[in-house]
């Protein structure tokens, strides 16, 4: 079943998802070669509770942490480790966080000093499929919209896109109906509602879209080890078209990049 939110709660929700866009801007300025990602699940465990909120992750389903750090080949779900992240690697972090009772749900991925050009380009694709996607969600749509566009967009490119993991609907639960798969039927699936909150979230394969988990019980990983990216937003219906609660905006000014891509999803300046 869907739970609508009424304008009041879309808003504590923005709260919610504005703290971990701010975890993912701090976290933004650390991103470096020699860091672990064990450090920076201390940061923002440490950064989160900073600002009045609880991790989300930490906990449920037993996760052991703050984060989930995918680098490379990990997909999603990658648990933090002690290894230094090196020139050339890419790290999607994943991030949640409780304020009211809420949850945000967000992630990028981030580049680790140079990249090879064809992962770059992977990366600057799932970001765009996820705008794509959000286009979709609006009143007069279905799930099956979403994933088709997200699936039509990436799949055009020669990239393999993941099935058995979904995007999904976000409130007081960090997984609320309903499922959002990033592949789909046009005008299939169920119809979205004024009020309803959802967390977008491609992940899309320089390769196959197979994958396989690894013996830690979490991590997700490519079966042909190539690279996979990850973005997210949380999404809500308001007056039928898509706003996007969380931004990246914290990340673009870390790292100096300018950008007007969430423009047309924000109904009002977003005051930062
Ligand atoms: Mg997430
Ligand atoms: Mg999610």
């Amino acid at each position: 079943m869907i739970i609508v939110k009424t304008r009041e709660e879309i808003e504590l929700m923005r709260q919610s998802a504005l703290v971990v866009s701010k975890t993912l801007g701090m976290l933004a300025k650390e991103v470096k070669p020699g860091v672990t990602t064990n450090q920076l699940d201390k940061l923002a465990e440490d950064f989160i509770r900073s600002q009045g909120a609880i991790p989300g992750f930490l906990g449920l389903y037993d996760c052991p942490s703050t984060l989930l750090c995918s680098v490379n080949e990990a997909v999603v779900h990658g648990l933090p480790t002690d290894r230094p992240l090196e020139e050339g690697d890419i790290v999607s972090i994943d991030c949640g966080a409780i304020m009211n009772d809420f949850y945000g749900d967000h992630a990028y991925t981030f580049e680790i000093g140079d990249v090879a050009p064809e992962t770059k380009k992977l990366l600057q694709t799932t970001k765009e499929s996820l705008y794509v996607g959000i286009r979709e969600f609006k009143l007069g749509n279905r799930v099956g919209d979403v994933g088709y566009a997200i699936q039509k967009y990436c799949e055009d490119q020669g990239y393999g896109v993941v099935r058995e993991l979904v995007g999904h609907g976000l409130g007081k639960k960090m997984h609320e109906d309903p499922e959002m798969p990033n592949y789909g039927k046009r005008g299939r699936g169920k119809k979205f509602l004024e009020g309803q909150v959802v967390a977008i979230e491609p992940m899309i394969n320089l390769g196959t879209q197979k994958i396989k988990q690894l013996k830690d019980g979490w991590t997700i990983v490519t079966r042909d080890g190539k690279p996979s990216a990850h973005f997210e937003h949380d999404v809500a219906i308001i007056d039928g078209k898509p706003e996007i609660l969380s931004t990246f905006a914290y990340v673009y000014d870390a790292l100096g990049i300018e950008s007007n891509e969430e423009d047309e999803f924000r109904q009002k300046a977003l005051s930062l």
